[in-house]
């Protein structure tokens, strides 16, 4: 990372787990003789954000003490601001037989190479309850979040961890950059303010209005799709990376904008993966990140604006990152241009706006939302996707 970049780490150090080359062959052959143990997909992410340092100061999967801290106060135990617990689920027998102590691999699918060393300090039982309360705002099932909480093992393995090398991805390659990568192609830029921006889908002139907006007031965007895990229903994310590209090259200044991608598996969580979202980021080198509405929500487990408000419960300062409040944007025909409640006097009647599942309907049926609503570079990609999809 640069020395004069603006925004420090949080917790001030930027992690590198990833080995070098003559430490990883070493862990390789250790691990070749260690109990092994598979996490599941959202595990692997976890372990490819500590690897890279997007989850510092965290060096490994969270013990107990952190993980009841994080759910009872949103904060470590050394008084770090955290949202969102990072922990490996094990079953019961994993964690009598490895809980104790000494090392375990972990590799990315069953019978694969290992990709990491944990050096356990110990196993805990998952208050799984308590976890989806907490974290999630409910304990109903029907929430995906919620549903992997119980989903995984009853117990949870802790310790640092020693990474031979990052999860293999065949796709995006160019795209993939880690938060010392982004830190420096901002230097590089000269970007000393940087904003970002979260998505798990298309962006469509709303979300590009928000992304322009910030952008008038610092000197570069970073828009940050989280490409991990989501729900089979989220557009897919090469058809995803294809929007972003045509947007990118039609309608955003090459020098003051760039897309990399953001490892993080989905959560859901709404207002606590707000703050987690925007702590990762300011690991990558922003300065500011952006929180719409219904920011990481799903279903109606949220109020619109929680996910903003819940900023207000630390203390100034205390994340380190600026975050900007943006309201539901549209097309006003009245206002002849894109604005939101906060800046158009007028009515529903002279704004476009589209719900989402009207917007799939259109594009099901090889229609072009109206472009007030979504760039025809966009819609076409989308409908291309849909037809696909029979
Ligand atoms: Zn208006």
């Amino acid at each position: 990372m640069s020395e004069n970049h603006p925004i420090a780490p949080h917790g001030g150090t930027l992690v590198d787990l990833l080995a070098d080359e003559a430490k990883a062959s070493a862990l390789a052959g250790e691990a070749a003789n260690l109990p092994k143990i598979v996490p599941n997909e959202r595990e692997l992410s976890d372990l490819e954000m500590l690897a890279v340092g997007a989850l510092s100061p965290l060096t490994g999967f969270q013990g107990e003490a952190d993980y009841h801290s994080v759910l009872d106060s949103m904060h470590l135990t050394n008084g770090l601001a955290w949202a969102i617990p990072v922990v490996l689920g094990v079953d019961e027998a994993q964690a009598h037989q490895l809980g104790g102590g000494g090392s375990v691999a972990l590799l990315p699918t069953e019978g694969a190479a290992p990709i990491a060393v944990l050096r356990v300090t110990g196993a805990f039982k998952r208050d799984k309850a308590k976890e989806a309360v907490a974290v999630y705002r409910t304990d109903d099932e029907a929430h995906p979040g919620v549903k992997a909480v119980y989903d995984s093992g009853e117990y949870c393995l802790a310790g640092d961890l020693e990474v031979i090398s990052l999860p293999a991805h065949d796709d995006f390659q160019s795209y993939r950059m880690t938060p010392g990568e982004t830190r420096a192609e901002f230097t590089r830029r000269g970007w000393k303010t940087v904003v970002g921006f979260q998505t798990r889908n298309p962006i469509h002139r709303a979300h590009e209005y928000i992304q322009k907006c910030a952008l008038e007031i610092v000197d570069g965007l970073l828009v940050h799709p989280l490409m991990g895990a989501t729900k089979s229903d989220d557009v897919p994310p090469d058809v995803r990376m294809q929007c972003y590209e045509a947007l990118f090259e039609g309608y955003y200044p090459k020098d003051r904008a760039m897309v990399s991608i953001f490892p993080a598996a989905m959560r859901y969580a709404g207002p606590r993966e707000a703050i987690w979202h925007a702590i990762c980021r300011k690991n990558y080198g922003c300065t500011h990140f952006i929180v719409g509405r219904d920011h990481a929500g799903v279903g109606t487990y949220y109020g619109t604006y929680d996910a903003q408000k819940i900023f207000e419960e630390f203390e100034e300062g205390e994340l380190g990152i600026t975050t900007l409040n943006f309201e539901h944007s549209f097309w006003c025909e009245s206002c002849e241009g894109m604005a939101s409640p906060k800046t158009c006097p007028h009515g529903e009647e002279t704004r476009i706006s589209l719900s989402g599942t009207k917007v799939r309907e259109m594009l099901r049926n090889g229609e072009r939302p109206p472009q007030e609503f979504s760039r025809p570079e966009v819609a076409d990609i989308l409908i291309a996707a849909m037809q696909g999809e029979g």
